[in-house]
């Protein structure tokens, strides 16, 4: 292993659903944080706890525009990309900048500062998957006009700049492919599967389940995955390596786990299925265990509580 703590780190999207959480525990472990973030889907809710902290800095930055960050940097850790079907459908052009722009950007910081450098790719670099569950070595079944194309290959971009860095120019990289995260911080309006069903049975609403609900998901509750990143930030893995819970369940198992977490009596109804929507996603993290020993703790029930009891607190804010 060849650990990099404490250094000088910079976050893009570090207002951010994950991001905002990978401040906190590179701060917890003694890292100096700059976090980058044009706040177009991150919040500054999501870090206001930290401004006060002396070794944290926040910049507000687009990076698909040119990005300086003055001073040593030991690390640049690229999680700035909307990244909920919703968000990058409303967001298409900005998607695609921050994905190959944006990557471009960072990856020139990082070469600069001969700092090491981490991508935030994605399972949807597999797309629609023929292969179950999905390795790292299989090349995915994407389609590069549907509107889910603007995320899928803006990432797929990543990748290959990534590797471009990596190979030409010599950058220290990794690339952690992370599959449906959730928790704490995750927006109740951001469209996605997780927030939207919790929410609504909170709320008592009908929970809307797209399709029939028998298209697959594997939940990977916000603490285990950013255990991964740092242990793949920590290590020697170029990747890309899956990073995310194995366990899989139906839309409908999910739906029927939430109404059962929250004790709410909501009805389900079912609305359209969306354009080219996976029908089936799971890790297979094989690599992650042998490179990293790295693997998820949390179970589904645990973490949808201690994001529930997050969601109620926001609610009464
Ligand atoms: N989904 C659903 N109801 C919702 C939101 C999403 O049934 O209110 C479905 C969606 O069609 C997909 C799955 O849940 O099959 C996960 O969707 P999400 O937007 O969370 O992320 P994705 O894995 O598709 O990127």
């Amino acid at each position: 292993m060849t650990m990099l703590t404490p250094g000088r780190v910079v976050v893009t999207g570090g207002a951010g659903f994950l991001g905002s959480h990978l401040c906190d525990a590179l701060l917890a472990r003694g890292d100096e944080v700059v976090a980058v973030d044009n706040l177009i889907t991150g919040s500054l809710d999501n870090i206001e706890h930290l401004f006060a902290h002396d070794r944290f800095t926040f910049v507000r930055q687009d990076v698909s525009n040119y990005l300086w960050v003055p001073g040593e940097v030991d690390a640049v850790l690229h999680f700035a990309s909307p990244a909920s079907p919703r968000d990058y459908l409303e967001k298409p052009i900005q998607t695609l900048k921050v994905g190959s722009l944006g990557t471009h950007n960072t990856l020139g910081l990082a070469k600069d500062k001969g700092a090491r450098y981490l991508l935030a790719s994605t399972s949807e670099v597999y797309g629609d998957p023929r292969e179950h569950p999905q390795t790292e070595s299989y090349w995915g079944h994407v389609n590069p006009v549907g509107p889910r194309g603007v995320y899928d290959e803006a990432k797929r971009f990543a990748e290959a700049m990534t590797m471009a860095y990596h190979r030409y120019h010599g950058v220290d990289v990794r690339i952690v492919r992370i599959f449906n995260t959730y928790g704490p911080r995750m927006r109740p309006n951001d469209g996605r599967v997780v927030s939207t069903l919790l929410s609504q049975a909170i709320e008592g609403k009908q929970l809307t389940i797209y399709g029939d609900g028998a298209q697959t998901r594997s939940f990977c509750y916000v603490e285990d995955e950013v255990r991964g990143l740092l242990a793949l930030l920590d290590g020697d893995e170029v990747g890309p390596v899956n990073i995310g819970n194995p366990n899989e369940f139906t839309i409908r198992e999910l739906a029927d786990i939430i109404l059962e977490v929250t004790g709410s009596s909501s009805e389900i109804v079912h609305e359209p299925l969306p354009v080219d929507d996976p029908t089936q996603r799971r890790p297979d993290i094989s690599l992650a265990r042998r490179a990293l020993g790295w693997e998820p703790r949390i179970m589904l029930t645990e973490g949808l509580t201690r994001t529930a009891t997050w969601l109620r607190s926001v609610a009464h804010d």
